[in-house]
């Protein structure tokens, strides 16, 4: 089957809230919202391993312990907050409920994305105990390391390391714009680069996985004909995928060169844009270029050669491809394929 088009599905109307009490959301939330604020911009700059993400793992670290939860850290560096022993839980066929997201940003990004999930989870956790609601597994609140890849460059690199879909060298020896790697930058933070590898431990003990996400777009406002749903379920990932366009031409005096003698690249940069835009209205995906380079760059200058990026997704992989393949014969060019991820679906469980 293939996902839904808009990635979401709303099944229970939750948009009545007004009798929720939001204060113990708040009151954590609160404590957060300080920490790696740019006081110019308003936006947050949290970015892995470096001294301020030290202190959102110590703040993690803190608000767990306050809770009586115990804290391990697996080889990538995630912390993992556990109501009880959840080996234990494991040797008796029930292994945790994790719930969770990241604190890391993209630069100057906004309050929610990730926060959401790890605030949302303490404040669950204490609701539950309020009502004095006894889990029949461990309950585990999640915080993955480096989940944006602002530094790095590799999304969701601390839960590729445990998984083994980004191997230890290759993420030993990723390196920042000043040119730190991740393990010198590890080592700083007193994380030891040699443990980072696969992590079965740590995989074993997780049941079932939810992450709670601020929804970065429009469609659950828009949803139900503009009344809204608070919440959405995501059934899948869409396929999706990032092309480059290397688009050729001849540099040539902007003022001298007649019109009927220019060979510029710009020209069919502008039809890739406007082809990615109708080829995705017209299959019902997204598409974007959002990353050009141009050379020589001059105002004065027809340039030489343009480099352009496209990111394409939706629901079905098939339309994507006809995307991408839209926009590169619109601009006259191969598109080089520099990354590509099949549909995933989430797994579900009923009981
Ligand atoms: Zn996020």
């Amino acid at each position: 089957m293939p996902p839904t088009p808009r990635e979401l599905s709303a099944p229970d109307r939750l948009n009545d809230l007004s009798g929720t009490d939001s204060s113990a959301f708040e009151a954590i939330w609160d404590e957060l919202t300080p920490l790696g604020r740019d006081r110019d911009t308003g936006g947050y700059r949290r970015f892995a391993w470096t001294p301020q993400d030290g202190v959102l793992r110590e703040w993690f670290t803190g608000a767990a312990r306050a809770r009586g939860l115990d804290v391990t850290t697996d080889r990538a560096g995630n912390l993992w907050a556990w109501t009880s022993d959840p080996d234990a839980a494991v040797a008796a066929g029930r292994p945790a409920l994790v719930v969770g997201s990241h604190l890391d940003s993209v630069p100057d990004g906004g309050a929610f994305d990730g926060p959401l999930g790890v605030v949302s989870a303490f404040a669950a956790l204490d609701l539950l105990r309020e009502n004095g609601f006894v889990p029949s597994r461990p309950l585990g609140i999640a915080c993955f390391s480096d989940e944006e890849g602002a530094r790095f460059g590799v999304a969701c690199a601390g839960s590729r390391i445990i998984t083994g879909a980004l191997t230890a060298d290759r993420a030993r020896a990723l390196s920042d714009a000043d040119g730190t790697t991740m393990a010198e930058a590890m080592q700083r933070a007193g994380h030891d680069p040699e443990q980072v590898g696969p992590d079965e431990e740590t995989l074993r003990r997780i049941g079932t996985f939810v992450e709670l996400h601020v929804e970065q777009g429009r469609a659950l406002v828009d949803a139900d004909d503009g009344r809204g749903c608070a919440v959405g379920v995501a059934s899948s990932i869409w396929p999706h995928g990032r092309w480059r366009l290397d688009l050729r031409g001849r540099a040539d005096h902007a003022g001298t060169t007649r019109l009927q003698d220019r060979d510029d690249p710009m020209l069919a940069l502008a039809a890739v844009i406007a082809a990615a835009r109708s080829a995705a209205e017209q299959h019902g995906t997204v598409a974007t270029v959002g990353k050009v380079q141009v050379h020589p760059n001059g105002v004065n200058a027809i340039p030489s050669a343009v480099t352009a990026w496209l990111d394409a997704r939706g629901a079905d992989a098939e339309a994507v491809r006809a995307v991408v393949d839209a926009t590169a014969a619109a601009g006259g060019a191969e598109a080089v394929e520099e990354s590509w991820t099949g549909s995933t679906a989430f797994r579900r469980r009923t009981a």
